[in-house]
C-alpha cells in the first residue's frame, strides 16, 4: 500500500444536551484515538446561547488533527464518534448530544452531497471562528472575527 501523506484538518465540536462540557472533553479523547489520526491541538471551550432557539447553552470547541484518512473517511469516523456519544441511553432515536463538523481539510475544496469543505456556514459563526482562531489563527482572517464579534460567545477557563 502506498503511504498516504498527513493532512491538517480542523473539526468543530458542539454539544448542548446532558453534561455538554464532559461530552466535548470526551470527544477530544475520542478524536485522539481515531485510526491514522493524531490530535495535535485543542482549543479552549466556549459557551454559546442557542442561536434563534431555546434550550441549554452549547459548549463549542475546535480540534486540530493530522490525519491520513481521506476527507470522506474522516467524516465517517466523526459520525461514529457522534453515534457513540449520542447514546446516553440505548433507546431508538435517542437525542444526539454531540455534533462534529469538518471545517477545513488541508486546502481542499469539496462539494459533494455528503461533504462540503470548507464548512459552508463557518464564517457566520463566532462559536466556530473563535475556537478555530485559538488553534489556527492563520486560518481566520481578522475581519472574519470582527464580523461575528457581536455574537455572545463566552470563553471558558482552561482549568475545565
Ligand atoms: P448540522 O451539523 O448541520 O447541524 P448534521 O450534523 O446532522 O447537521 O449533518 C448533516 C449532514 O451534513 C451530514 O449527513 C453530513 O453528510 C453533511 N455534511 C456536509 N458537509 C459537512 C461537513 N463539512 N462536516 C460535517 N458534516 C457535513
Ligand atoms: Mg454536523
Amino acid at each position: 500500500m502506498t503511504a498516504r501523506t498527513e493532512v491538517v484538518a480542523y473539526i468543530a465540536l458542539g454539544a448542548n444536551l446532558g453534561d455538554a462540557r464532559a461530552t466535548v472533553q470526551q470527544a477530544f479523547e475520542s478524536l485522539a484515538t481515531l485510526p491514522s489520526t493524531r490530535l495535535t491541538a485543542r482549543s479552549a471551550l466556549y459557551r454559546t446561547a442557542p442561536w434563534e432557539a431555546s434550550g441549554p447553552d452549547f459548549i463549542n470547541a475546535v480540534a486540530e488533527v493530522r490525519t491520513q484518512l481521506t476527507a470522506p473517511e474522516l467524516l465517517l469516523a466523526l459520525q461514529g464518534v457522534e453515534r457513540a456519544a449520542g447514546r446516553v441511553r440505548s433507546y431508538r432515536n435517542a437525542p444526539r448530544t454531540l455534533d462534529l463538523d469538518v471545517l477545513l481539510y488541508g486546502d481542499a475544496c469539496i462539494a459533494s452531497p455528503a461533504l462540503t469543505v470548507p464548512h459552508p456556514r463557518m464564517w457566520e459563526r463566532a462559536f466556530v471562528l473563535q475556537p478555530l482562531a485559538d488553534v489556527a489563527p492563520q486560518r481566520v482572517p481578522a475581519p472574519a472575527l470582527v464580523a461575528v464579534a457581536g455574537q455572545g460567545v463566552e470563553r471558558l477557563g482552561a482549568e475545565l
